[in-house]
């Protein structure tokens, strides 16, 4: 089954609002709307900059999406600092970022928190971008299949497997994340493929057929194309050079 490939800007901590409105309008000058029929592009800024980049989009009717880079397990109520998926939904956020290593990290988020935040995402119709990868030493002991596959089970827990064909899957090598040392395409082969191969045993030919699994970790313009190459590569997150306008479209351009 033919997967569109997908590009995912992720702005982490960085821009403020008018900052991300100048980083859309240079996507938007250097994209051709034309392009999108080929490749989708979506960007994550955090959440303050989200509803200046709902305006500029809505207004200019750009095929550009854009999402959030976490998101509330919980409905509503007294979750302080907390942002929910209906917020989100209402927002026009297309997908949300779920199970990032630095939130795994930083933030404590266990299997079982994640699940959660991907049931929230998909219940507001918003895809999530699952977040998996080991970190250097696990691969190292040569667990990196084992522990990636094992966070993907855990991460789509409990779900039907129509609302899996919902979800985007990111492998993201922890070691790889902000680092500029990217895996190599056969590395990001190996781990896509079993993430694909995991997808079949559990949800079908159809599911794994469909669900894009994507590449994280620094990527950049001048490696996007041999790693998008790869069969079950279908694009990239990427986090460090999703700030450069003129990087990030020549990124988009070569995937
Ligand atoms: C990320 O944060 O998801 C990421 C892939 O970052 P970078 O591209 O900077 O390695």
């Amino acid at each position: 089954m033919a997967r569109k490939v997908l590009i995912a800007g992720n702005w982490k901590m960085n821009l403020n609002h008018l900052e991300a409105i100048a980083l859309v309008q240079k996507i938007a000058f250097a994209l051709p709307e034309k392009y999108y029929a080929k490749v989708d592009v979506t960007v994550l800024p955090p959440f303050t900059d989200i509803r200046s980049v709902q305006t500029l989009t809505d207004g200019e009717k750009l095929s550009l999406t854009y999402g959030a880079q976490d998101v509330s397990p919980h409905e509503s109520g007294a979750y302080t600092g907390d942002v929910s998926g209906a917020m989100l939904a209402k927002l026009g956020c297309s997908y949300v970022v779920v199970g990032h290593s630095e939130r795994r990290e930083y933030h404590a988020e266990t299997d079982e928190l994640v699940n959660k935040k991907v049931r929230a995402a998909l219940k507001h119709g918003i895809t999530p971008i699952l977040c998996v990868g080991e970190k250097l030493e696990v691969r190292e002991a040569g667990e990196h299949i084992q522990h990636t596959t094992t966070q993907l089970i855990e991460g789509l827990k409990g779900l039907k497997t129509e609302q899996v064909a919902n979800v985007v899957v990111a492998y993201e090598p922890v070691w790889a994340i902000g680092t500029g040392k990217v895996a190599t395409p056969a590395d990001a082969e190996e781990v896509c493929k079993a993430i694909r191969e995991t997808l079949r045993e559990k949800y079908g030919d159809e599911i794994a057929g469909g669900v894009r699994v994507l590449y994280g970790g620094s990527a950049k313009a001048n490696n996007v194309g041999d790693l998008v190459a790869c069969e079950n590569v279908d694009g990239a997150l990427v986090g460090g050079a999703s700030l450069d306008g003129e990087e990030f479209t020549k990124l988009c351009a070569l995937a």
